[in-house]
């Protein structure tokens, strides 16, 4: 993209400037709670939820904001704080299926981030973030079995994940390497991943699909769908206003879409999974999930869509 190389210098700067304020914060910050503590305040991006190191004042910008696939509204850049979160909103934990669960918060934080708690016979997995992170929302989770180990498939969906890992003993976060830059709140807890494939608790494979984002990872559940399989996509492919449909955007906000070789980069990896359900990013229709015959949404809409751009 235009101004590609500058936005990375900036990126670059900004994270070893986060770096920085990071390590010197979490000597403090170490027994802190999660939100504030002896360095100041963890602020949160309104609207796109993402979380900053400790400091004083609210950031100046929001870098993933600013990034063309997202966008700053036309208030301007506003920031919030847990501690203000947790006075408006609630967290529901449902019960997609059996060893399924999904976390959303009510009225809507950010993006509307959900994330899906995985129970295996290894430890849970929780599988994308979201911002708000609360006593009730860590107490109905350790009953269902806490969280051994995170991960998230793209920046857009890092929020609050320090926090996460923070309120479950460290839990490591599996984030894919190309994603460095984007880790704004740097913390040992996260672990980045290289190469093409990653299996964590024994038999989830994270893979590395890019697109959406360069690191952009699904998780595979090979127990989920009763067995068939399912695959945890966040937001690509992203089911579609239609369940028998998906797409891939490099933006979705600004209907940035993506080129053939990459649409056709990604199939080659989604293809080899044996999966039936798709479970996305966002409630769609009160649901996100294509509940059947999810290979075959996703093969026929990639054609669909290679067709459309005449790739
Ligand atoms: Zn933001
Ligand atoms: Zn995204």
């Amino acid at each position: 993209m235009k101004n590609d190389s500058t936005r990375r210098a900036f990126m670059r700067d900004t994270s070893l400037a986060a770096a920085a304020i990071g390590s010197l914060a979490s000597a403090s910050a170490a027994s802190a709670k999660a939100d504030g503590g002896g360095a100041g305040t963890a602020y949160l991006c309104v609207t796109c939820g993402m979380q900053y190191p400790e400091s004083a004042k609210p950031p100046e910008n929001c870098p993933i904001c600013d990034d063309e696939r997202q966008y700053v509204p036309p208030e301007g850049q506003q920031w919030t704080t847990l501690d203000e979160l947790r006075k408006t909103h609630k967290n529901t934990i449902k019960q997609e299926e059996e060893n399924l669960w999904s976390i959303n918060a009510a009225p809507k934080v950010g993006i509307g981030q959900r994330a899906f708690l995985i129970q295996t016979p290894r430890g849970n997995v929780l599988w994308d973030c979201l911002a708000l992170i609360d006593d009730p929302t860590v107490a109905r989770i350790k009953e269902l079995g806490g969280i051994a180990e995170i991960a998230i498939s793209h920046p857009h969906y890092y929020t609050t994940m320090i926090e996460w890992s923070r309120a479950f003993g460290g839990a490591p976060i599996h984030i894919h390497e190309a994603e460095r830059e984007w880790v704004l709140r740097p913390d040992p807890c996260v672990k980045f991943w290289s190469g093409e494939k990653q299996t964590i608790l024994g038999d989830l494979p994270l893979i590395r699909t890019g697109g959406h984002f360069e690191g952009y990872q699904v998780l595979h559940w090979p127990a989920g769908a009763g067995g068939k399989g399912a695959l945890m996509a966040g937001d690509q492919p992203q089911i579609c206003m239609d369940p028998r449909q998906v797409s891939f955007m490099w933006s979705y906000p600004n209907y940035i879409p993506l080129n053939a070789s990459t649409i056709r980069h990604v199939m080659s990896c989604l293809d080899p999974l044996e999966y039936d359900r798709i479970y996305g990013a966002f409630v769609v229709r009160g649901k996100g999930i294509v509940p059947t015959g999810g290979k075959q949404v996703v093969r026929r809409s990639a054609a669909r869509y290679l067709k459309a751009i005449h790739g």
